[in-house]
């Protein structure tokens, strides 16, 4: 299977006159599958195992080698991602990310950054992966959802005994070699009444620099379904999830700008700038963030790894071409496309764009279909920072630092 040249990947000029493949796209790789050493209760992805019945979960050498030239090949930007998730993608031993990164360098242009992001709960780690991580500057997503009680409301394991010891301990490895965090904290039910204990355990306890809220959403009954409707006890709804922004969002803005970075504030931030949010999520259309299984089946996005939304397998179809396929590019248009009324007259629509599609299962007041179920979250929040915001753009416009605006309110 040859690599595409630039022209080519341009052009579409593959013989798929219908492709347009992107300058660049990213790729949730999860070579383990589904696998995971914990159990916890609002996870959506322990149950994909079933896509794959007597399947080895497991990426092979072969393939793995096959997917870095291929993704490589297709960045036609100066920085390539690679993202590792699952399930837990430790549980690949780290032999395997040594060959990854090893081939990483084989295949890299002249002046191409590769940059690798990890996602894990954080109680595999030892010192050899954290040396590892260091040495190669993996940035390391973490999750954890709060101080003891909230994180281990939900984070057990298969025992279903709490995680919390073990996912600080990993913490603790993970700075003692400075290894770069990204805190990940789901916000559910257990959480979402305390988002002051949360942020500030976070900050202060935690050391967080990098923190990233996500919203728990889980329709039921649990099949992953995207034609189901209900949603489990666990998940938070919009208003719960505003307030725990709103909340949060005030004590940082009043104190920690410059300090710490909270995913949904830099998003809103660089909205208010005129600049592309940064997360697909608020974005008016979307596409450009696949996913593949641990056999090089790839899915129009994580959220979306159902058999309706199976693209194809790379080693078949290479990957570029799946990327800029038909299917694809109608998926990613669909987020714009698919907006109810309610949401294109809606006065935040410019920064919210109807939220992701996975969550948009309710009906607007007028009882149209393809409302967020998190609506009336994003209404408040971006109504609520609408004027720190605009303090905050107008002093970067006029070159002063935003921390000014913690003085300033
Ligand atoms: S479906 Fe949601 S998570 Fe997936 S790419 Fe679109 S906006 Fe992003
Ligand atoms: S806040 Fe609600 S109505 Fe407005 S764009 Fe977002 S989902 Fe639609």
């Amino acid at each position: 299977m040859r690599a595409l040249s630039k022209h080519e990947l341009v052009a579409g000029g593959t013989g798929h006159k219908s492709l347009m493949i992107p300058p660049a796209f990213q790729v949730m790789v999860k070579p383990r599958g589904s696998l995971c050493n914990l159990d916890c209760s609002y996870c959506f992805y322990l149950e994909k195992e079933k896509l794959y019945p007597g399947a080895s979960f497991r990426m092979s050498d072969e393939l793995l080698e096959e997917y870095i030239r291929q993704y490589i090949a297709a960045q036609w930007v100066p920085e390539v991602v690679f993202a590792w998730q699952g399930g837990e993608p430790t549980l690949m031993g780290l032999e395997f990310y040594r060959k990854a990164v090893a081939l990483q360098q084989k295949y890299r242009r002249p002046g191409m950054r590769i940059l690798n992001a990890l996602q894990t709960n954080g109680t595999r780690l030892d010192d050899p992966w954290c040396a590892f991580f260091r040495e190669h500057n993996f940035l390391i997503g973490l999750s954890l959802d709060g101080p003891r009680k909230l994180h281990d409301a939900y984070r057990v394991d298969k025992g279903g005994q709490p995680t919390f010891d073990r996912v600080m301990a990993g913490l603790s490895l993970l700075k003692q070699h400075q290894v770069e965090v990204n805190v990940l904290t789901c916000v559910h039910t257990a959480n979402v009444d305390d988002p002051l204990a949360v942020y500030r355990f976070l900050r202060d306890e935690v050391g967080a620099r990098y923190i990233q809220f996500l919203p728990i959403v889980e329709r039921m009954p649990a099949t992953g379904s995207q034609e189901e409707t209900q949603v489990s006890p666990r998940s938070v709804d919009g208003e719960a999830y505003g307030h725990f922004l709103n909340t949060v969002f005030d004590e940082w803005v009043r104190r920690d700008v410059g300090q710490v970075s909270v995913q949904m504030f830099d998003i809103a931030l660089a909205i208010w700038l005129g600049e592309p949010s940064g997360l697909c999520i608020f974005d008016e259309t979307c596409g450009q963030g696949l996913a593949m299984e641990h056999n090089g089946d790839v899915y129009a996005c994580d959220h979306f790894v159902e058999p309706g939304y199976l693209l194809g397998n790379m080693q078949i179809i290479p990957l570029a071409e799946l990327a800029g396929s038909v299917r694809q590019r109608a998926f990613g248009l669909a987020k714009r496309e698919a907006l109810p009324r309610y949401c294109r007259e809606c006065p935040v629509a410019f920064a919210c764009h109807g939220g992701c599609p996975k969550d948009r299962f309710i009906q607007t007041p007028d009882g149209e279909p393809g409302l967020n179920y998190l609506c009336a979250g994003y209404k408040a929040f971006f109504s609520h920072v609408d004027a720190p915001m605009k303090l905050m753009s107008a002093l970067i416009r006029q070159g002063r630092p935003v921390t000014d605006v913690m003085t300033a309110l």
